[in-house]
């Protein structure tokens, strides 16, 4: 069995990663969602443990203190982390796991992960992007703007990520996805016994002669 490998998504706020990331994990078994852990307030209808694990300042630091987390950053105004067991043991049992990060947390795994698989969510034009937050008014005004500013800043890391996806239809988008790991399942470097592989199903491996 090969191991799986970390799927990393980022986008700008309103990119459409949380209604991409849900209709991905909801159609791929073999994706499974890495629960971020935050310092952010839940909104309305986030559960705990399901959408992140809430955390006060505190027992975020202490977290960082004690190396549990694979990255974190400081986003727009609070924390955001991965829990690093969880993830490392997902990937032995061979599963994909889907990081929804943002930008500063995406460059620390492309420095220590060469195997993560890099996708950055665009919006169809910013136009819609701003509409998009202003639609689901789950922020402020002042809210809104920072996000806004900040999705010009995380546009120009695009170029660090191996693949975009634009977001024009959620459809094109889980589809677009899905051919992207599909092909990265068939690396060559992700199944260093192929070729054993392939002899076993041909029955004997050591004989070389044609009929
Ligand atoms: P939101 O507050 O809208 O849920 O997320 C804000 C931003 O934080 C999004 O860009 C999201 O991808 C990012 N984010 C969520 N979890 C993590 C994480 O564990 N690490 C990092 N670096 N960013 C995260």
């Amino acid at each position: 069995m090969s191991k799986g490998f970390l799927l990393v998504l980022s986008g700008p706020s309103g990119s459409g990663k949380g209604t991409v990331s849900e209709a991905l994990l909801k159609e791929n078994k073999e994706i499974v969602f890495s629960t971020s852990v935050t310092t952010r307030t839940p909104r309305p209808g986030e559960v705990n443990g399901e959408n992140y694990f809430f955390v006060s300042v505190d027992e975020f630091e202490d977290m960082v203190k004690n190396d549990g987390l694979l990255e974190y950053a400081f986003v727009h105004t609070n924390y955001y982390g991965t829990p690093k067991e969880f993830v490392f043991n997902e990937i032995e049992k061979g599963e994909i796991v889907l990081l929804e990060i943002d930008v500063q947390g995406a460059l620390q795994i492309k420095k220590k992960y060469k195997e993560a698989v890099f996708i950055f969510l665009l919006p169809p034009t910013m136009d819609e992007l701003k509409q998009r937050l202003i639609k689901r008014d789950t922020e402020t005004e002042e809210e809104i703007n920072t996000r806004f500013r900040n999705a010009f800043k995380e546009l120009d890391f695009v170029g660090e990520y191996d693949f975009f996806v634009v977001n024009s239809t959620v459809e094109k988008a889980v589809s677009d996805i899905e051919h992207i790991i599909a092909a990265e399942k068939l690396r060559t470097k992700r199944h260093s016994d192929i070729k054993n592989e392939v002899l076993k199903q041909k029955g004997k491996l050591d004989d070389n002669t044609i009929i």
